[in-house]
């Protein structure tokens, strides 16, 4: 074990902490970490956790979904910059116009948004449960924020919602093409395609099954095939490999974010030592963003 490794185990120890983190981060950052999951698994996760000391490692939006559901806890990002860039695709303000200019709309926001989105939001959802979400609204229209793919794919399940697209996308998946995908068919021919629902819609259309990133876990634990495609972040192919030894995954090339990648062994290490940087959001904020990420982890996952 390198000196680093057993510095944040011993740390970890020492301040009673807990290590979260997503399916896209490092390697080294997964085998270290107490749970590992995808963004409705870890905002879960992090309401059970005994321990009144969360490290965070993943991108902001998370690390604030976990202080909005747990206020009384102390939440620690290693890296401030790891930002999803599609959250930051949409601001409180321009929310704030488009739901002057719908107001019969519900507003969806997925939970990749700033805490100050969430509070002009009706409900959250995730890639998890997305459609489940959507279906659980009376209203016919939707606002659908800040992913348009993900927003497209719901609307495949929900033909009678009118949904408002926002134009917003995921950097990574929408960089997901047709042709990586069918070049990787040719070359492994038994392999199921799994495919995230924030790629685009020519992508999904050739995919064999569409599911989150704990969804693709699932399948890929229960299914027949011992070979598979892995149509989304790099850094869940790790996962899928300790968890399925006897199996194949290939993922797809320069399918990277790099935002995910900025939590490392040393920011972590150091976040464990100094308690910093603490995610801090006004009283006010954490009170109105909690309602839509409350129904959010309320109606659960779809797959
Ligand atoms: S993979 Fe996409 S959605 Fe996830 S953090 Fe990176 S840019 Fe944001």
């Amino acid at each position: 074990m390198s000196n680093i490794v057993e510095d944040i185990i011993n740390a970890k120890k020492e301040k009673n902490a807990v290590i979260l983190a997503h399916n896209y981060q490092i390697p080294a950052i997964q085998d270290l970490a107490d749970f590992v999951g995808d963004s409705l698994a870890l905002a879960v996760k992090a309401t059970k956790v005994e321990s009144d000391l969360i490290i965070f490692c993943g991108v902001d939006f998370m690390a604030e979904s976990a202080l909005i559901l747990n206020p009384e806890k102390t939440i620690i990002h290693p890296n401030p910059k790891a930002k999803c860039p599609m959250a930051a695709m949409v601001d409180v303000e321009g929310l704030r116009m488009a739901k002057k200019k719908n107001p019969e709309a519900t507003v969806v926001s997925y939970v990749n948004t700033t805490a100050e989105v969430k509070t002009e939001t009706d409900i959250c959802c995730t890639s998890a449960n997305a459609v489940k979400v959507i279906k659980s609204i009376e209203e016919d229209t939707i606002l659908f924020v800040p992913d348009s793919n993900l927003g497209l794919y719901a609307q495949r399940f929900l033909p009678d919602k009118k949904f408002i697209f926002w134009p917003g996308y995921c950097h990574v998946h929408q960089d997901i093409s047709v042709a990586q995908i069918q070049d990787l068919k040719a070359s492994y021919p038994i392999a199921e395609v799994l495919v995230h629902p924030e790629c685009s819609p020519d992508v999904i259309d050739i995919a064999d099954f569409v599911y989150s990133t704990e969804g693709m876990a699932k399948h890929c634990a229960s299914s027949d095939s011992k070979e598979f495609i892995i149509g989304t972040e790099e850094g869940l192919v790790h996962r899928l490999k300790k968890e399925n030894p006897d199996k194949t995954f290939y993922a797809i090339s320069d399918a990277i974010c790099p935002s995910m990648k900025k939590i490392t062994l040393e920011n972590t290490l150091d976040a464990l030592r100094n308690l910093k940087p603490r995610i801090i959001l006004p009283d006010e904020v954490i009170k109105k963003a909690r309602a839509p990420l409350d129904k959010m982890v309320a109606i659960g996952r779809q797959d």
